[in-house]
C-alpha cells in the first residue's frame, strides 16, 4: 500500500509550498491570500524509490469558533484518509491559537502525526522547539519548505522511521 500524506494547518504556513516540492509540480496554487486552496489536491510523490501520495488541504481558518468548526470539513476528512498527517505551523508567525486547537484535535486522534515548524530560514532552531513544545505533539522538525531546507530528513522521519 502506498501511503497517503497529509498536509493540514492553518492558511499560509506553506502547505502548499511544500506539496509543489514534494510533488515537483505547480498545481496547488501558493498565494498570500489566505484559504486560497479550497479543495484537496492529491499529488503523486516518489522519494528515494519510495512512492507515496501527499495530499494538500486548505480548509483551517483557524477564524472560526470550536474545535468542531475549525476542522470541518476536507481537512478533517484528509486526516481521517491519511496514514500520516504532516501538521505544519509557521515558525515565523509562532504558536497561534489556531494552531492550538488543531493540535488539540491531532492529539485525539489515532494518526501518526508529525509536528513540522516551516519557514524557519535563518532562524535559531531551539527557540522554534521551545516555541511549538506546548502543542503537545513532541519536538517540531524544522524546515523550509520554500528553500528546500530539511526536507529530506523530515521524509526520512515520515516514510522511513515513522
Ligand atoms: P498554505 O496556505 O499553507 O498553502 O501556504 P502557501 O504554500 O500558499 O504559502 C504561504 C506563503 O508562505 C507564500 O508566500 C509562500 O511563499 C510562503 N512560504 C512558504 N514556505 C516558506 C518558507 O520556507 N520560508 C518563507 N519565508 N516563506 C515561505
Ligand atoms: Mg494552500
Amino acid at each position: 500500500m502506498v501511503p497517503v500524506i497529509a498536509l493540514v494547518g492553518r492558511p499560509n504556513v506553506g502547505k502548499s509550498t511544500l506539496f509543489n516540492r514534494l510533488t515537483k509540480s505547480r498545481d496547488a496554487i501558493v498565494a498570500d491570500v489566505a484559504g486560497l486552496t479550497r479543495d484537496r489536491q492529491y499529488g503523486e510523490a516518489v522519494w528515494q524509490g519510495r512512492p507515496y501520495i501527499v495530499v494538500d488541504t486548505g480548509g483551517l481558518t483557524g477564524d472560526e469558533h470550536g474545535i468542531d468548526s475549525i476542522m470541518a470539513g476536507q481537512s478533517l476528512q484528509a486526516i481521517e484518509e491519511a496514514d500520516a498527517v504532516l501538521f505544519l505551523v509557521d515558525a515565523r508567525a509562532g504558536r497561534t491559537a489556531g494552531d492550538e486547537m488543531i493540535a488539540e484535535h491531532l492529539r485525539k486522534r489515532d494518526k501518526h502525526t508529525f509536528l513540522i515548524a516551516n519557514k524557519i530560514d535563518g532562524a535559531d532552531q531551539d527557540s522554534i522547539i521551545g516555541e511549538f513544545a506546548p502543542l503537545g505533539l513532541g519536538e517540531p522538525i524544522c524546515i523550509a519548505a520554500a528553500h528546500g531546507r530539511n526536507i529530506n530528513p523530515m521524509l526520512e522521519a515520515v516514510l522511513v522511521k515513522g
